[in-house]
Parts: C-alpha cells; structure tokens; sequence
C-alpha cells in the first residue's frame, strides 16, 4: 500500500468516526474492485460508485474496499439498501452528563492556586433535578471543614429563605461560583472564578433548572456578565442559558446589614410567585 493510500484511509476513517461510525468490514476482492484498487494505487480516479463511500468532492477521495458497518444493535443496510451518508439520521446526540460525571471531572482539582489553601472541595449540595438553584461565591471557614455549600451562618439565613419560599433545602441545589475556600475568605479573583466556573456551568445544565438564584455581585457577573451594581439589578429576573435567573443580594451581606432582610425576603417573594407561576 502507497504512503497516499495508507493517508486516504486514515481520512475515511476520520471523517466516518466524526459522523459516529467506526465500525468497517472488508469486502472481498473481485474483479471490479481489484480495477478500482490498481486505480488508485497508479493515481488514476476510479469511476463514480453508489456506495456509502460516494461523497461529494470536498470529502476524502472514495476508498471503494472499505465500507462502513452500522454497528451491532443496529440492522445491517446492504449495497443496494445503503443511505448516502447525507440521507443517513445523524447519529445519536450524547447524554446530558450527570453531577456525577462533573465531579469525577473536577477530581483532586489543582487547576488554580485556591487549591493550595483549601481543605476541600465544596462542589454543591441537593437534588440533581431542583428545580430552583443557588448559586454564592466561594465556600468560607466553615464549608472548608464540612465540604458542603452554606453551613455557616450565612448558610442558615439562607435556609430561613428557602424555607420562606414554602420549600426545603433538600429540594434546591446550592453550590458557588469556586468550589475552593478564598484564603481569609477574600473575593475570588477573576482567573480562579475563570477557571472554576466552567464547572458550575455544567451543573446548571446537568441540572436544567426552571430558575438560577444568583446571591450577591459575584454570581451576578459570572452568570449573567451584568457590571452594574447590584442594588440597581436585585430582583430582577433574566435569560440564562435557556432558563431564568434571578438576582438577590447574599445573605452574608444581609448579616453585616440586617435592615436589608426586608428587601432580601420581598426578594424572595418574587422567587416563589416566579415557581407558582410558571408550573
Ligand atoms: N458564602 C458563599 O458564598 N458560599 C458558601 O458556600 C458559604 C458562604
């Protein structure tokens, strides 16, 4: 086999495994396809042929003795049977992926340096199906200790408020913007919240919530972009990756100025009227 049509292959086999088949059987020779072999081992263009492999001329040059196999759970299409590859369904779209997957992907993470001073991964907590998801900025103290999202007394206002919407904090899923502990709980800085968050995107759509609660500025940048203050965009709803967010300030900061509690649980209001409505 020339050095061109062992290149020829490698292109079939590519471009065939990128629309989902990478299972091949070899034909037996005959007279036809040895013409068409002694053809494109001499450089000559074999004569056009209603197989598969029969492609327009932007793709890979046809390689007549390889035809693709539909694999096993699928029926086999003969010669006369087979679908060009424009007329063939798409192959089958891959499965959303589970909290699971995105927590095995995350590992031992070391991808930024809050991994140097945390004690662990605070990747989220609650029902991989909420249909309401919280998301603060960055586990402190004492979800460092516990490896769970909001223990700590910011944690405990926000039970207050779920509990306040008329559901319990089993039903909702909680995570943040950085899954590590911010030494001296300073803000995440925006490389650690660049790197982290790719993963707090895919529990959002690994989960395909009906609303998204961002709680305080941070999570309102990361999700939403917004730069504006948030005491100008709290209670606000917006469009987020085909789903809704909402924006309300962060218990910790309800802690620090306890008359805006008012505010933070009109708020909250809005989040239970916004679930009643849109069952
Ligand atoms: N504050 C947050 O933003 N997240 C937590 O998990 C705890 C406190």
């Amino acid at each position: 086999m020339t050095d061109r049509l062992h290149e020829d292959i490698a292109a079939w086999l590519e471009f065939y495994r990128d629309l989902g088949i990478d299972e091949f059987y070899r034909r037996e020779p005959g007279p036809q396809l040895e013409a068409e072999n002694s053809q494109l081992e001499t450089g000559q263009q074999p004569e056009p042929s209603l197989t598969a492999a029969s492609v327009p001329a932007a793709s890979p040059p046809p390689i007549p003795h390889l035809e693709p196999r539909v694999t096993s759970h699928e029926p086999r299409v003969t010669r006369a049977q087979a679908l060009s590859l424009f007329e063939a369904p798409p192959p089958p779209r891959r499965e959303r992926e589970t909290l699971e997957e995105i927590r095995q992907d995350l590992g031992n993470c070391q991808r930024c340096r809050l991994a140097r001073g945390r004690k662990t991964i605070v990747f989220g907590q609650g029902n991989p199906h909420a249909e309401l998801v919280f998301v603060g900025e960055a586990p402190g103290a004492d979800e460092d200790e516990q490896g769970l999202p909001f223990v700590g007394r910011a944690g405990q206002l926000l039970n207050r408020m779920i509990q306040f919407v008329g559901m319990k904090r089993e039903e909702v899923y909680i995570c943040n913007i950085v899954k590590c502990r911010p030494p001296g709980n300073r803000t995440p800085e925006k490389d650690e919240i660049d790197t982290c968050s790719p993963f707090l995107f895919r529990q959002i759509e690994a989960i395909r919530p009906r609303l998204v609660c961002c709680l305080g500025a941070p999570a309102m940048k990361t999700l939403l972009g917004i730069k504006e203050g948030i005491t100008r965009v709290r209670g606000q709803f917006f469009d987020y990756a085909g789903t809704k967010a909402f924006v309300a300030y962060h218990p910790a900061y309800i802690l620090r100025n306890p008359r805006e509690e008012k505010i933070l649980r009109e708020d909250f209001e809005k989040i239970r009227e916004f679930l009643k409505a849109s069952k």
